[in-house]
């Protein structure tokens, strides 16, 4: 077998913290998904990620709070205007705190997201905010997953008890969707400048996507300073037009994801690496961050996604333990032992 020795090098230098440029990741991205060089590159980057954080890791949540046939139309969602099966359905106060507690009661969850549609009503995001604050461990972030925001309403939610901003421009932004990229980006940077920290993520990769696109992707989170990366591929979700396009295998989605975390070598602050769907072949290859979900999800036509695609917090902890982690990072940045006897604790 012939080994592609520029992979070896790349490689030993990201072991000693030298990250990849945008040449060599996409020389690694050409690598096809069963080589022997693609192999190594999930396996640097499994080791490397694990070095940097003492071989901990993360989960974070997602509480979907309202859903309604969603204006972005985006192809691959679920909510989507044309595509969607589902009305409008808004989650009362008292199970937006259960599900709080549900989650994030002993203090494991590192984030909390709040979801919403692209249009939100900003009042009743708050309130979810609110209600979520209020319940969650004060070492637990509170993040929002919502639509395209100005500077001042960030800088409200930052008041009413906000940490962290997932948004992301995606993949295919503007062509698959009816969101204008540049509004996407300046929503990260509004969101910034209110002093939130930014989670991002290479999403929804479909078999389409080339190097490039995908680099453009990796290099915005580097340039964002993303307390989270990742990446997610696209789900052929029933009813979308992407039901029957088909998909990237998780061998490839892992070695896109290695390559995320080789290239995020390049920040200061070395950021979270969230694998979506959660899978032991990501745990492998880089990934260290894995989310439970409940209520509405954009992959999922269920009303609650808990009783579909979605995890409980305790799966998240055996999943994590099953692919070798050995402590929890909280979103308070302070670990606990990852064990089978505290996990049988944390259940009860
Ligand atoms: S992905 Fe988000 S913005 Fe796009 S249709 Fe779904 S809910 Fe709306």
């Amino acid at each position: 077998m012939k080994f592609d020795h520029k992979v070896l090098d790349i490689l030993s230098k990201a072991a000693e913290d030298v990250a990849p440029t945008r040449e060599e990741c996409k020389r690694l991205l050409a690598l096809g998904e069963a080589t022997p060089e693609a192999f190594a590159v999930r396996a640097a980057a499994g080791a490397i990620v694990r070095g940097k954080n003492e071989n901990a890791a993360y989960i974070y949540g997602q509480i979907g709070v309202e859903v309604e046939p969603c204006e972005a139309n985006c192809s691959f969602c679920a909510f989507s205007k044309d595509y969607t099966g589902f009305g409008r359905v808004r989650m009362d106060d008292a199970s937006i705190a259960q599900r709080t507690h549900e989650f994030t009661d002993g203090g494991d969850m590192f984030g909390l997201c709040v979801m919403t549609m692209h249009k939100y009503d900003k009042d009743f995001f708050l309130h979810a905010v609110d209600i979520a604050r209020a319940n969650a461990p004060s070492g637990t972030r509170i993040v929002s997953n919502i639509g395209d925001t100005d500077y001042e309403a960030f800088a409200e939610m930052k008041a009413a008890g906000l940490d962290s901003v997932y948004h992301v421009c995606r993949l295919g932004e503007g062509k698959y969707t009816k969101l204008d990229p540049k509004d996407r980006i300046r929503t990260m940077e509004n969101a910034k400048k209110a002093g939130l920290d930014l989670l991002d993520t290479l999403e929804p990769i479909g078999p389409e996507h080339g190097a490039d696109e995908l680099l453009d992707n990796i290099f915005r989170t580097i340039e964002m300073e993303c307390l989270v990366a990742g990446a997610m591929k696209r789900t052929p979700v029933p009813g979308t037009p992407f039901e029957n396009t088909g998909s990237i295998t998780d061998l490839r989605l892992a070695q896109i994801l290695a390559i995320v975390a080789l290239a995020m070598l390049h920040l200061k602050r070395y950021p979270a690496i969230l694998i979506h769907e959660p899978g032991p072949m990501g745990l492998v290859s880089g990934g260290n961050l894995i989310s439970a979900e409940t209520g509405v999800n954009p992959r999922d036509t269920a009303a609650d996604t808990a009783a579909g695609r979605g995890l409980d917090v305790d799966a998240c902890r055996r999943m994590l333990h099953e692919a070798g982690f050995t402590a929890l990072c909280r979103g308070d940045d302070t670990k606990v032992a990852l064990t089978p006897e505290y996990i049988e604790a944390a259940r009860r």
